[in-house]
């Protein structure tokens, strides 16, 4: 095998990619990973893991960290590189990156999903001037501010609570009347005096300055606007699958995910998917994990 030919390539070092190169390493696999960006993916901006204990890490730059020492530990080669194509050819597959041609005989995606825009007016203007989507690092900056939160799943309650510990208030704005969150998010929401909630509503715009001073908020029920004074937008409106890099011939959901098999394997054989990427995932690293683990060994069995 060449210098750039790997028994595995895993494209994306968030925490499913870091913990299936691992275990795939220590399998004895001749295994490199692939990242554009921070190594950790979304968990990064977590400070405190939710529902997650294992190795006793706290936040997800903890557990990031720790699986990136511990592939070093097992060979794993990191290369920071964004991967443009991924296709057949050589020993198996062929991975294109911004500087190089890699050969692997498996590859396992890994490439996690980005945070959805709004795509407002004003979105795009103020981001890091008011705009942000880690409450965690950007908390802070709004102290005995007001701030608004967009959307009604487990990030957007999970970050209001966040920003609650910071900020003078927040107002979560919700298009339904229910939240899809977790009943235990959901109660600590309501239980919260500094969290306000408007249903049935939407951001049409964000306003400011040179920081952001405003959103204007549309009502559906009597189609009302209102301008609502704030010095932060959060925007947690759910995920969109970073795949632009995978064949076409994987076979997607209307969303752009990347259909798998029960094995986590994609319609071509040789390629499996893991974590945010692929559809069906349940979003929660208690599952990503051992996920992760078992693809690894799945790659592991084929090549033997
Ligand atoms: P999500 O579950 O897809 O929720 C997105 C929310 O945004 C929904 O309430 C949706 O409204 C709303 N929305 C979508 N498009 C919108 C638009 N154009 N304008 C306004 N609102 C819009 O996304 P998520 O909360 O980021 O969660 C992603 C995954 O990660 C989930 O599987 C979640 O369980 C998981 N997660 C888990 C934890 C945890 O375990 N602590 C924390 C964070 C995330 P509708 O409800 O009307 O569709």
């Amino acid at each position: 095998m060449t210098q750039s030919a790997y028994d595995l390539i895993v494209i994306g070092e968030g925490i499913s990619g870091l913990t299936c190169a691992g275990h795939a390493a220590r399998a004895g696999m001749r295994v490199a990973t692939f990242e554009s960006t921070l190594f950790g993916g979304l968990v990064i901006n977590v400070n405190e893991l939710d529902g997650y204990s294992e190795g006793g890490h706290k936040s997800g730059t903890d557990l990031a960290s720790g699986l990136m020492q511990s592939n070093s530990d097992a060979g794993v080669k990191s290369i920071q590189e964004g991967v443009s194509a991924l296709r057949p050819g050589g020993i198996g597959f062929e991975v294109a990156s911004d500087s190089g041609r890699y050969e692997a005989r498996s590859v396992v995606i890994a490439s996690g999903a980005r945070l959805r825009k709004l795509g407002v007016p004003g979105e795009a203007e103020f981001e890091g001037r008011g705009v942000s989507s880690c409450a965690d690092c950007d908390g802070p900056m709004f102290q005995n501010e007001d701030v608004v939160v967009v959307g009604g799943g487990d990030s957007a309650l999970q970050e209001a609570l966040v920003l609650a510990h910071y900020c003078r208030g927040v107002r979560v704005v919700h298009r339904r009347d229910a939240f899809r969150a977790q009943q235990r998010l959901v109660e600590q929401v309501r239980a919260n005096a500094g969290i306000s909630i408007s249903w049935h509503a939407t951001i049409e715009a964000i306003l400011g300055g040179k920081m952001v001073e405003k959103v204007r908020i549309k009502h559906a029920g009597d189609g009302r606007t209102e301008e609502m004074p704030c010095a932060g937008v959060f925007a947690y409106i759910g995920l969109e699958p970073s795949a632009g890099f995978a064949p076409a011939s994987i076979a997607r959901d209307a969303r752009g995910h990347l259909v798998t098999n029960t094995d986590c394997e994609t319609s071509v054989a040789g390629i499996w998917a893991i974590g945010a990427v692929r559809s069906g995932y349940s979003g929660l690293l208690r599952d990503a994990v051992p996920e992760a683990r078992r693809v690894a060994e799945a790659v592991r069995d084929r090549l033997d």
